[in-house]
């Protein structure tokens, strides 16, 4: 009786179409029409609809990729709280990752069985002086992140996580500010540009049904050329150097004899690889000894 309700609710859930494995990383800066706080969390006037603007540039992601082959696709929700995505307007054969921390921060759940990972909102870095909402991780309190001496964008260090399970990054949306600085960096992946960045609160934006096409297009060319793509991969052992905003956090994190001060606010760490990094990232950013439960 409970092997047969088991059997059933297995039954239920429906499998994956068979094909190519694709992840996909949703960040929310970089949705069309989002130029300040007040469509990025639950406090803004305007975060309702963008939640759902979100959740639509996604959908148009999922089914070009569907159109282009994919079949078990994973999507992880990686803007503020990890709770931005509505669920339930996502086809019944994705699976959701959500809220924080993650060990794999915004590339949790990717491993080698993945062909292709895509990042859907995403912003250009901190240290690039164009685009909207530029930050790297936190704008609170990250003012550069290099891996190996170079100054990464979220989607660098992302890239490098897939890169480190060989998967390559084949498709990226946001603001032309991103669009140019990953293209820059990871060469030759499709880009859909959903706005134009005027300054850090303001863009010339597509609509969100514009977006949702120019997204389509392009995931569905990158589908379509998927073997080209290179995984981004940085050397190893992997040189992760943080700066940050304030000068405590440096302070503190040097009593480990693993992390070396450089400066009044920056600190380097040596990590075997990006798993390592990634790890040490996430808990820098994440741990606090007043935390609960
Ligand atoms: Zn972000």
């Amino acid at each position: 009786m409970i092997a047969g309700l088991l059997a059933l609710a297995l039954a239920a859930t429906p499998a994956p179409p068979a094909g190519k494995k694709v992840y996909i990383s949703a960040d929310m800066e970089g949705i069309a029409g989002v130029v300040t706080s007040e469509q990025l969390g639950p406090a803004g006037f305007e975060y309702a609809r963008f939640r759902e603007f979100m959740t639509d540039e996604v959908r148009a992601a999922i089914e070009a990729a569907r159109e282009g082959g994919a079949g078990e696709i994973v999507v992880s929700d990686s803007h503020g709280n990890g709770q931005n995505l509505l669920i339930e307007k996502l086809p019944a054969d994705v699976t959701i990752v959500r809220s924080w921390p993650r060990p794999l921060m915004m590339m949790e759940g990717i491993d080698a069985s993945f062909a292709g990972a895509i990042f859907i909102g995403y912003h250009s870095s901190t240290t690039n002086p164009q685009g909207v909402r530029a930050h790297t991780i936190s704008s609170a309190t990250l003012a550069d992140v290099r891996l190996n001496g170079v100054s990464m964008p979220e989607a660098g260090i992302n890239a490098a996580i897939a890169g480190h399970f060989g998967v390559p990054v084949i498709m990226i949306s946001g603001d032309d500010a991103i669009a140019a600085e990953a293209g820059r960096l990871l060469g030759g992946i499709e880009t859909a540009v959903v706005k134009w960045a005027i300054s850090f609160h303001s863009a010339r934006t597509r609509t969100p049904e514009a977006a949702r096409q120019v997204i389509h297009e392009r995931v569905l060319a990158a589908m379509r050329r998927l073997g080209e793509f290179k995984p981004y991969r940085v050397t190893a052992p992997v040189e992760l150097e943080v700066r940050f905003k304030n000068y405590r956090p440096a302070e503190l994190l040097a009593y480990l004899d693993s992390v070396k001060r450089t400066d009044a606010h920056s600190i380097r760490f040596v990590g075997k690889d990006m798993l390592e990094v990634s790890r040490f990232l996430e808990f820098v950013t994440n741990y606090n000894s007043s935390l609960e439960p």
